[in-house]
């Protein structure tokens, strides 16, 4: 049977957002949240049969205060006014009892985020938008009947975007925001696969008994994001049992990887029964990624996707991290290539 191309939304708004530095534990490094990273992906996709280039369409704006408080999405619009060229770094982060916030301000930035690593730049709001509207994009291009699976190629990465909270590169959860377009038909179920704790979309939905999230990371008492991807953490209220971390050590590679995938969040992800999958595809659990700390090869890309495309649900796939900027092309298209020709709808 002939396998129609994934289609693959992206806006070249994303790539105008170029934080240089990051502010690590004091130490001022290379930010490594690039667009040469968007660069390597389209290369390795764009000329192929295999996949089809998507413009996003214009989403809006209730679509993200849907999602996200009305301030953070200002607070983003305030940093339209910077200077070209000028990074912002939030550096006080106010414990939130007893402050006086304001979206227009930004020195007082810090309120709508939660690390040092994540700066405003005048084109923020146009990249973190675009970003988030591929992923929106490329859910309503899934339900429409359009295509079984489509790939948002999200960048700025947002599975670290919490409610009222930009942090860790991410600006809005675009793979919340997919979620949230299924959510309307039926329960859906998260799969996050980079190295780091989906914190913010765990935060998003760990009340929700329809959103069903799961992740795989390293180990939070060592990696960041530090406070929150432990197992112990499985939701709340009428959500509680609709969140499973599975956090692992450093150096875990792909069958070690792959074990806690079909052992642990497979079982899990069927026994839901969600009527749609939204995978937060990072790409940071690679050997030679420099932010992350597991030992994945390329082929370990392909075999995830396999066990992934093979729940056999509308499914769309979200870029999240992936630093290994070299082989980061390679990476992405293994996995893509993999899920479209197991990808199969009952
Ligand atoms: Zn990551």
């Amino acid at each position: 049977m002939k396998k129609e191309p994934i289609p693959v939304f992206f806006h070249p708004a994303q790539l105008r957002h170029n934080p240089l530095y990051e502010w690590s534990f004091g130490k001022k490094i290379t930010h490594p949240e690039t667009s040469a990273r968007v660069s390597r992906i389209l290369a390795a996709i764009e000329k192929s049969p295999s996949f089809s280039m998507r413009r996003p369409l214009r989403m809006p704006l209730n679509r993200l205060t849907d999602l996200h408080d009305k301030d953070l999405v200002s607070v983003l619009k305030t940093a339209r006014q910077l200077p070209e060229g000028k990074t912002y770094y939030p550096s006080v982060f106010p414990r939130r009892d007893q402050v006086s916030s304001d979206p227009g301000s930004l020195p007082r930035a810090g309120y709508y985020c939660f690390d040092s690593g994540t700066p405003l730049t005048v084109h923020s709001w146009d990249a973190a938008y675009w970003s988030a509207a591929s992923a929106w994009s490329a859910a309503k291009c899934v339900t429409s009947g359009e295509a079984p699976a489509a790939y948002a190629l999200s960048r700025p990465p947002g599975h670290h975007a919490q409610r009222g909270l930009f942090g860790g590169y991410c600006y809005f959860n675009n793979a919340g925001l997919a979620a949230r377009h299924f959510r309307h038909r039926g329960r859906v179920a998260i799969v996050d696969i980079d190295f780091h704790h989906g914190n913010g979309t765990q935060s998003i939905f760990y009340p929700d008994p329809k959103v069903f999230f799961a992740s795989i990371h390293g180990d939070p008492r060592k990696f960041y994001p530090y406070f929150s991807g432990y197992a112990g953490e499985t939701g709340r209220g009428e959500g509680r049992g609709t969140n499973l971390n599975v956090p692992l050590p450093a150096e875990a590679d792909g069958q070690e990887y792959l074990r806690a995938l079909r052992r642990k969040v497979l079982p899990a992800v069927r026994a839901f029964r969600p009527c749609a999958l939204v995978i937060s595809a990072g790409f940071d659990t690679f050997k030679h990624d420099p932010v992350g700390a597991f030992d994945l090869e390329t082929q370990d890309f392909a075999e995830i996707a396999w066990e992934l495309a093979g729940l056999g649900l509308p499914t769309v796939i979200v870029q999240e991290g992936g630093y290994a900027t070299k082989w980061l092309g390679l990476n992405v298209s293994a996995f893509l290539r993999a899920f479209r020709d197991k990808h199969r709808l009952p």
